[in-house]
């Protein structure tokens, strides 16, 4: 256990071994042979985030950000990005590690090993996960979308599994006037001239596909400097809107090693992710190679942010799972009027609500995970509306449940919470971006009515895999009360969508609640279903946590909860937060009736 100054934090724990929660989560989720391979990564990851990379993350964001070096000492333009040594060591280990190679060549592992690796590394580094995101991202869309030489060339450095070089990647479309109306975009793909043809080629290096020069800017660029990047831009005469864009491969460095024909204007001066360097580009020239063609070069790119979108959820429940550990911990040590914060009923309950979410936001994210490894092995369409819809959901709901936990640790820690010495006020900082990139919230929304029927009948892949945990729910005398809950909830969710199907002009208003509401059944479902798995184990912790999850959402009580019995919330408090099995738990009922 970490102590600082005779206060238990975080920080010296092996991030992966003391979460039991997300080893349940992970070895229901992986077969069983997959899972035992995954070990060594998950702990190793989990060494690193709870250690060297939070004491780099805290370094760099206070004392050594990145900085762009634009000029020499002769005044010769450099326009390179400078990191400090410590995170070019964490960017190494990373790498070294398998974070992305883990899911490529001989023993891949499904995707969902990868973003449990991303959970652990954002407990402690949100801002190095991104251009981890990005190269996982970009090595995603290449095995899947780029030709047999693209492939060879590019992925065993993007997906690597030892120490040694290796490349990392980028994917840039926003564009001053658009992120998410990404149609909008002006950045020009002119072909290279057939006299410059041979040049150009010998410039790029082996390669046979048709190659561009790229004019134009991009707005937002992480990892600026990346090796490699995926970007979108149209080629002449090509149509408006996101039909018109085609996917082209840019690299930083050409074959001689010159820099590439693209300026970084500068780096943004973010509020949170302040080890990633995002900047501004000045594409002028640059020679970039085809990917997709248009129509479906915007389509291909679209992939690559389906798969950082599960990421920014697994992220989003690491932040959750770093905020909630901190809060937990302080509240054990630190005393006021006479009693550990954590002997106090409020107290109790601000930790036990963000320990619910937590559990609700580790279980959306990581069924998105399981969602793309069965659509992968299996692309039907039931499973691919599935996956679909759970990357949307969770993408949108995993987000908003960090920010607000975020916040709850400050007020947990109180004024110390507040200061950026504790980590709590970095990752408010951090949390803040989830909601934005990868497509903020309302996209989210728009893309939740998009997988519904008749195009995708995403929702009734989620009538199913309700009904499925009902089901197992009603068996259990003590969870039969959440089934109903659950099935008249849905029987709610079903009446809304009948409304919208009835009123296709009106269902993007409606869009965001209908995102809320059916994240807040998918949530309370696979909190229920881990609870039920929990009961017969003969442990209560998992019905605990969905009870208090349907009281957040689902099944208010009655007068605001005033007056509701809590007698039982502080005899179970420490076995609950502990992690240690619970039984014998007398909740009071639920009341289906009541509530909402
Ligand atoms: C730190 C950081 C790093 C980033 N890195 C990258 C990167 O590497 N590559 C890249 O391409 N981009 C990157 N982005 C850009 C990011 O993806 C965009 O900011 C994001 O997609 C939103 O686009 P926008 O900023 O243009 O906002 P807008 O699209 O202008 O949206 C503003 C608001 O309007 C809402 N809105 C938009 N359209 C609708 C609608 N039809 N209905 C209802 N509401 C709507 C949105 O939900 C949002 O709340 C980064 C952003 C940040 C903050």
């Amino acid at each position: 256990m970490g102590v600082h100054d005779g206060q238990a934090e975080g920080r010296g724990l092996n991030f992966f071994l003391v979460d039991t929660a997300l080893q349940d989560t992970l070895r229901r989720s992986l077969p069983a042979e997959e899972y035992r391979r995954a070990l060594p990564l998950l702990e190793r990851m989990g060494e690193l985030s709870g250690g060297a990379i939070d004491r780099q993350a805290e370094y760099t964001d206070r004392l050594a950000r990145p900085v762009l070096e634009t000029y020499d000492r002769q005044g010769n333009v450099v326009n390179e990005v400078r990191y400090n040594p410590l995170y070019e060591e964490s960017v190494r280990e990373v790498y070294g590690l398998g974070t992305i190679g883990c899911n490529y060549g001989q023993g891949a592992l499904p995707y969902t090993v990868h973003f449990g690796l991303l959970y652990l590394l954002s407990e402690s580094d949100p801002g190095l996960a991104c251009p981890v995101t990005l190269t996982a991202s970009t090595a995603y869309v290449l095995a899947r979308h780029g030709s047999e030489q693209q492939r060879a060339r590019y992925l065993p450095l993007l997906a690597v599994r030892t120490d040694g070089p290796f490349a990392d990647g980028a994917t840039f479309v926003t564009e001053k006037q658009g992120g998410s109306d990404a149609g909008l975009a002006t950045t020009e793909a002119r072909p290279v001239p057939p006299e410059e043809l041979e040049a150009a080629r010998v410039a790029f290096g082996p390669g046979d596909g048709e190659l561009v020069r790229l004019f134009g800017e991009k707005w937002f660029a992480s990892n600026a400097d990346a090796d490699l990047a995926l970007v979108t831009a149209r080629p002449p005469g090509a149509p408006e809107g996101t039909r018109g864009l085609g996917l082209y491969l840019m690299p930083r460095r050409l074959a001689d090693g010159t820099t590439n024909a693209y300026r970084i204007r500068r780096l943004k001066d973010k509020l949170g992710t302040t080890g990633l360097a995002t900047g501004e580009l000045e594409l002028d020239g640059a020679l970039a190679e085809l990917v997709t063609p248009p129509p479906d070069g915007f389509k291909h790119m679209l992939e690559a942010l389906e798969f950082s979108r599960i990421a920014n959820a697994a992220a989003s429940a690491g932040i959750h799972r770093r905020v909630y550990l901190e809060a937990k911990l302080y509240a054990e040590g630190r005393r006021a009027f006479g009693l550990p914060l954590a002997r106090h009923s409020m107290v109790q309950q601000t930790i036990v609500t963000m320990l619910a979410e937590l559990r609700a936001s580790t279980a959306l994210a990581f069924e998105a995970a399981r969602a793309l490894d069965d659509a992968h092995r299996t692309p039907e369409p039931a499973l691919v509306a599935w996956h679909r819809l759970t990357t949307a959901l969770a993408k949108y709901r995993t987000g908003e449940l960090a920010v607000r936990n975020a916040s709850r640790a400050i007020e947990v820690l109180g004024g110390n919470g507040y200061v950026e010495e504790y980590v709590t006020a970095r990752m408010y900082r951090e949390a803040q971006v989830l909601p934005v990139w990868e497509g903020p919230a309302n996209i989210q929304a728009l893309e939740v009515l998009r997988t519904l029927r008749p195009n995708w009948r995403s929702d009734l892949a989620m009538a199913r895999r309700l009904e499925a945990v009902a089901v197992a729910a009603e068996a259990d005398p003590r969870s039969r009360e959440m089934a109903d809950l659950l099935r008249r909830r849905w029987g709610d969710a079903e009446a809304a969508l009948g409304w919208l199907a009835a009123h296709p002009d009106a269902a993007s208003q409606h869009a965001r609640r209908l995102a809320d509401l059916l994240s807040e059944i998918l949530e309370f479902a696979l909190v229920l279903e881990e609870a039920v798995v929990g009961l017969a184990a003969g442990d209560e912790r998992g019905l605990v946590l969905a009870f208090w999850l349907a009281r957040l959402s689902l099944a208010p009580a009655p007068r605001h909860g005033i007056g509701e019995d809590l007698s039982w919330l502080a005899p179970v408090y420490d076995r609950l937060t502990a992690e240690q099995p619970l039984d014998g738990v007398r909740l009071p009922g639920i009341g289906v009736e009541v509530g909402v």
